[in-house]
């Protein structure tokens, strides 16, 4: 009996790009004569007619099939749904817009099915078609990313990826409600090939991106998958206290050599503020830590179902 290729698909206000992608998907499938295919489909809370597409696509071809969120989760707990639901014997994530280039699905399955990796996962090697200041943000945060974080993470990496059951299996039982999936599939491991290709631009649409929103989940991956800044901050206190010791007995012997002028008021201004700066930064790192688990505590599902064609 052939294998199952389950492709899942987070799609948020995609109305323009489900049917380029569904037709790319249908122009590749000879190339994967190994396998069957099934499309699964996660409409991420849409505005748009992404739904009605979906229903339309899924009623003519038995092969694909889609959830439907109540309202906007976020890509991360579309890719969870999508992994959850998944039947395959191997799954592959990719975006609607087809920045993923179906083109490689036949490369990455041939690497599966040798036996030899567990997963095979796309990095960009350039950015070509972005605005110049996201690139360079993105890869200051990878740089950083790679320093300080317990999971391996790659420059460029996409959620473009295909990987067995085994490796489903381990990233639908990591269960946080943060999720930051370059984190996740970094941390579980695997014998992973790296596949590189050319950026691609977005064939209609828009990206779902802004900066500001880039940026937060920039932070959230460094909490979720960090604890350098709270090491940084300990350290900080601790160099400021040594400093502070040194200056206590400068000041003793110089007041007992040459008397008390009163005068540094200014430098103490400076230095108040300075230490209570660096101490409300502190605190704001540790109460970053302290709202995830807070999140993480209240044990909320990551996605929930208003319609389902599975
Ligand atoms: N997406 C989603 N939920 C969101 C935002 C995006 O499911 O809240 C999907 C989107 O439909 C697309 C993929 O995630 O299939 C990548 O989004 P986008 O192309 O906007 O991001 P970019 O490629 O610019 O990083
Ligand atoms: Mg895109």
């Amino acid at each position: 009996m052939k294998k199952l290729l389950s492709i899942v698909v987070p799609a948020y206000n995609e109305e323009e790009t489900i049917p380029l992608f569904y037709k790319a998907i249908q122009d590749i499938e000879s190339q994967l004569p190994q396998v069957e295919l099934e499309l699964l489909f996660i409409d991420d809370g849409s505005k748009d007619n992404t739904l009605s597409i979906l229903r339309d696509l899924s009623k003519n071809d038995s092969r694909v099939h889609y959830l439907s969120f109540s309202r906007n989760f976020g890509k991360e707990a579309g890719i969870y749904a999508g992994l959850e639901n998944a039947k395959g014997d191997y799954v592959v994530i990719m975006d609607a817009d087809l920045q993923d280039p179906p083109a490689l699905l036949p490369e990455m399955l041939g690497y599966l099915e040798s036996g030899e990796y567990e997963c095979v996962g796309t990095r960009r090697v350039d950015r070509k078609g972005e605005p110049p200041i996201r690139s360079w943000f993105a890869r200051r945060f990878y740089h950083l990313m790679s320093k300080i974080s317990f999971a391996d993470i790659v420059d460029g990496a996409r959620d473009y990826q295909m990987m067995t059951r085994k490796v489903v299996d381990a990233v639908v039982s990591m269960g946080e409600y943060n999720r930051f999936s370059k984190g996740i599939f970094g941390w579980v491991g695997f014998k992973r090939k790296w596949i590189e290709f050319e950026n691609v631009e977005r064939v209609a649409g828009e990206t779902k991106w802004s900066f500001w929103k880039l940026f937060l989940y920039a932070l959230d991956g460094i909490v979720a998958f960090s604890t350098a800044p709270l090491t940084i901050a300990s350290i900080f206190g601790l160099l400021m206290c040594v400093v502070a010791f040194v200056f206590i007995i400068i000041i003793i012997v110089r007041t007992i050599i040459f008397g008390d002028p009163t005068s540094g008021w200014p430098s103490m201004v400076c230095i108040i503020l300075l230490v209570s700066g660096i101490q409300l930064s502190c605190i704001g790192i540790l109460g970053q830590y302290m709202a995830k688990m807070y999140l993480e505590t209240k044990k909320r599902p990551i996605y929930i179902i208003q319609e389902k064609e599975l």
